[in-house]
């Protein structure tokens, strides 16, 4: 159940992605798994009957966590893998770890990402490189080990339409520009150029690459836009739909976009956003 800001309506109830098994016998790869959104779209694929890998970084024992939960609530397979995305041979090592243990992957979920805030001039070098490593870099990696594989692979026509599926976690902030955060907003910004080039270029491979761009979420990245009423009333501003988004929200998307439900959708960013995206300063008319 969701909180909602709007009092005079019913709270939020999303139905139960349990018993939706669209993803049987797939193997999927969420990288940043161990919490917030990564960690609820495990989860999702799991329930549509995807075996699930469970990157992490520094958390092993969150990851396993997860691990835990995907097998006990949804009867698949999931395992955890350590690597840092933004290393080349850390993530040439997680999907040959991948293969040998699942033998194939049908499904990555690019989720990794953080922020390094700070005014346009005091912003450092570091703090630039480190977010465009993980956010741009680290998803470029990812993708294109996964390509090699889906082309190798070729179409398994009894699992899926396509030889593989990609899902970029990009950010409103693709879109919208955020001051105070451009190394962010600019990782964001490449990640939805380099997935719509990908799609161009793999799509007669049948490879669907697409985004999410996820608005305002309730996780740990952005703990200070929610955690106090003063700051949940002045992020509910920014959302016409007046309810924070929740990492479920972002996972019922993952399911679909991976699944041969949306196989003619390719190099799209799919807002879920509330209608954050939405120029949400004209909502009386401006
Ligand atoms: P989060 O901090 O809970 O999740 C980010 C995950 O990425 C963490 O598990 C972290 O350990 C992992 N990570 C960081 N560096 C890594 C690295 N080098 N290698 C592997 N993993 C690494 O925050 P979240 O909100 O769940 O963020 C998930 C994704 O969603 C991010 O890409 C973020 O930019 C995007 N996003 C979030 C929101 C939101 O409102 N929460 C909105 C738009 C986009």
């Amino acid at each position: 159940m969701i909180s909602d800001a709007t009092e005079s309506l019913p709270p939020v109830v999303l139905p139960s992605l349990e018993r939706t098994p669209v993803l049987t016998g797939q193997k999927a790869l969420v990288t940043g798994a161990s919490s917030g959104i990564g960690r609820q779209v495990a989860i999702a694929l799991g329930h549509a009957g995807a075996d699930v890998v469970v990157n992490y970084v520094t958390d092993p024992d969150k990851a396993d966590e997860t691990v835990q939960e995907i097998e006990r609530r949804c009867g698949v397979r999931a395992m955890a893998i350590q690597a840092d995305v933004s290393n080349e041979g850390q993530v040439q090592a997680m999907f040959r770890a991948m293969m040998d243990a699942f033998g194939t992957i049908d499904i990555l979920v690019n989720n990794a990402g953080l922020q390094k805030d700070a005014p346009f001039d005091e912003l450092t070098l570091d703090q630039w490189n480190k977010v465009i490593d993980v956010n741009l870099t680290g998803q470029f990696l990812c993708a294109r080990e996964a390509v090699r594989e889906f082309k190798r692979k070729g179409v398994v026509a009894d699992v899926s339409c396509a030889a593989g599926k990609i899902i970029c976690m990009s950010s409103v902030h693709d879109i919208i520009p955020w001051a105070g955060h451009v190394n962010y907003a600019a990782s964001k910004g490449g990640v939805m150029l380099m997935m719509k080039s990908v799609a161009q270029e793999v799509a007669k491979w049948r490879i669907r690459v697409n985004a999410i761009s996820p608005g305002a979420i309730r996780t740990p990245i952005n703990m200070d836009a929610w955690s106090t009423p003063e700051a949940y009333a002045e992020l509910m501003k920014l959302v016409p739909y007046k309810r924070i988004g929740e990492p479920d929200d972002i996972g019922r998307a993952a399911v679909w976009l991976a699944s041969d439900y949306s196989d003619y959708i390719n190099g799209i960013c799919l807002y879920v956003d509330g209608g954050m995206t939405l120029y949400p300063g004209f909502e009386t008319g401006g």
